[in-house]
């Protein structure tokens, strides 16, 4: 029987080893899979923990639903009761703007004005500020197919302070990245298209406002689906039904793969030994290396120098999140909103503040607590990420003391870092992803899948994951493998 190896066991290698076993029960050509991860935790990124009643997201707290890859995995693995939506009718976020919190205006899409009283009164972007967002009416769409950054796109479209006060924190802040030199055609493709297609972002969010099913009335209940999206026992729950669902034999916990090499197999095929440590070599006949970019880099030097090269040209960003839970009677106002972000320009050490236990339900043990969560480092200050746990206590406090009057002391403080590990789609990503995947196509049997390529949501990831999974089980049936 064929078989394949998957190094790394996050949402991208668990997704692959999935499908490869979904898809080998159907065709009835079995293909075999060891999935191969060096942390002894399944998920990678999806981390979620339970501490003192509270749930405590380490990585992502949601997903987009209207990229549909988590739905439709749920409704495959039968969790879809298992799905969490936002709590509507506290939806809002907030943008911290002269020390203040004002509202973002209802009708904000992204970042584009789509309701025109809220946007005329709200106080948040400056009078010269909004006539220059409604300029992006009038100016002409971009000529030629050159790429740029979401900091020039945006200021070209809307102007430098709908950048600054609303689309860095909120869009930049998705990918912990730097608005100045984040490619637009890698990271928000979308952007480009609605240009090209109406020729203004303020039309083409009015027309996707338009075909938007009317909003249901909240004597309808809880909404079945919502733009950010989760699971009961939060993200990790996702990964844990997937592990569930594989062979436990097929997973190895705890163990790297530390080298791959290619010989010619019997048949003239390529044919890889991977290497493991703490165990025998294992044979096989394709790789999928699901792992973030300077992993898979490592583990492709000896193969293909030019795959490694590129790889280690994407970028990591660093940051920390930290959850904070307090007694309600401690928070000195009511916490009605999803959170707020911070704009760069007010020079704050936080970028964000999630109301997790508004936002969420089940993520506290009773009504007398909160919990918020917030990030730090990012774009600029990548550095504090890495501050010691009592120093990044002491900022937290201070800053939540500063914007928010929070003087109490939490009754949770915790703590998750991911140093080097955010893939950032810098200017030139594309190129180097059609660098690396020119050469995978001829390097057969090795594949890449995971965030740090054509996509960082966890959505996307699941995709990739899918697809890998399915090129693999082509190129094994085509007799090449
Ligand atoms: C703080 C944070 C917040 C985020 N928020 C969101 C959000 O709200 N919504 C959203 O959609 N996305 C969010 N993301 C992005 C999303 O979580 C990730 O892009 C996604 O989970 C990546 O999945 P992956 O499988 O590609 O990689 P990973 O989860 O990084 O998994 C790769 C795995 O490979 C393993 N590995 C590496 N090298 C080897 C080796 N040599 N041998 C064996 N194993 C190896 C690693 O240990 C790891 O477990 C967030 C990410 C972070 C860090």
């Amino acid at each position: 029987m064929k078989k394949v190896v998957i190094v790394g066991a996050g949402v991208a290698g668990l997704s692959a080893a999935f499908n490869i076993q979904e898809k080998s029960k159907q065709n009835g050509q079995k293909v075999d899979y060891l999935l191969v991860e060096k942390d002894r935790h399944l998920g990678g990124k999806l981390i979620t923990e339970k501490l003192e009643g509270f749930l405590i997201e380490g990585g992502p707290d949601c997903f987009v639903s209207e990229k549909p890859a988590v739905l439709q995995l749920s409704a495959q693995l039968g969790i879809k009761d298992r799905l969490l939506t936002s709590n509507e009718d506290n939806k809002g976020t907030f943008v911290l703007s002269g020390g203040k919190l004002h509202k973002l205006p209802e009708g904000l899409m992204l970042m584009v004005p789509t309701k025109i009283l809220p946007f005329a009164l709200s106080p948040l972007i400056s009078w010269p500020g909004k006539l220059r967002m409604g300029l992006d009416l009038i100016l002409p769409k971009k000529e030629g197919d050159f790429d740029e950054t979401l900091a020039g796109f945006v200021n070209r479209r809307l102007g430098r302070e709908a950048l600054d006060k609303i689309a860095a924190p909120l869009i930049g802040g998705i990918h912990g990245g730097d608005p100045e030199t984040m490619s637009l055609k890698a990271s928000f493709p979308r952007f480009l298209q609605m240009e090209q297609n109406y020729g203004s972002m303020i039309r083409a969010m009015l027309a996707a406002r338009a075909k938007m099913p009317p909003a249901q009335p909240s004597s309808a209940g809880k909404p079945k689906h919502t733009y950010f999206m989760t699971f009961i026992n939060g993200m990790e729950e996702l990964a844990q039904t997937l592990g569930k669902r594989l062979d436990r034999n097929k997973i190895m916990l705890g163990k790297q793969v530390t080298r791959i090499e290619r010989r010619t197999g019997p048949e003239g095929n390529p044919a890889y030994t991977v290497h493991i440590s703490g165990t025998d070599p294992v044979e096989a006949d394709a790789v999928i290396l699901a792992a973030p970019a300077p992993n898979a880099a490592e583990l492709v030097e000896n193969l293909d120098a030019g795959i490694a090269e590129n790889l280690r040209g994407i970028p990591m960003g660093s940051s920390a999140n930290i959850s904070v839970a307090y007694r309600k009677e401690d928070i000195p106002f009511n916490l009605n909103t999803f959170g707020f972000v911070i704009p760069a320009i007010e020079q704050r050490k936080i970028n964000a503040v999630t109301y997790t236990s508004t936002k969420w339900d089940f993520r506290i043990p009773d009504d007398k607590y909160v919990l918020l969560r917030t990030f730090v480092g990012g774009a600029k200050n990548q550095e504090l990420a890495s501050l010691d746990d009592r120093e990044l206590m002491g900022l937290v406090r201070r800053e939540f003391n500063g914007i928010l009057g929070i003087t109490a002391e939490p009754v949770l403080f915790k703590i998750h870092r991911w140093i080097k590990a955010r893939p950032q789609y810098t200017m030139g990503h594309l190129d180097r992803m059609a660098a690396i995947e020119s050469r995978l196509d001829q390097s057969l049997g090795l594949y890449i899948a995971g965030g740090s390529y054509r996509g960082i949501g966890v959505p996307d990831c699941i995709t990739d994951g899918l697809k890998a999974a399915e090129k693999v089980m082509d190129y094994l049936h085509s007799g090449s493998g």
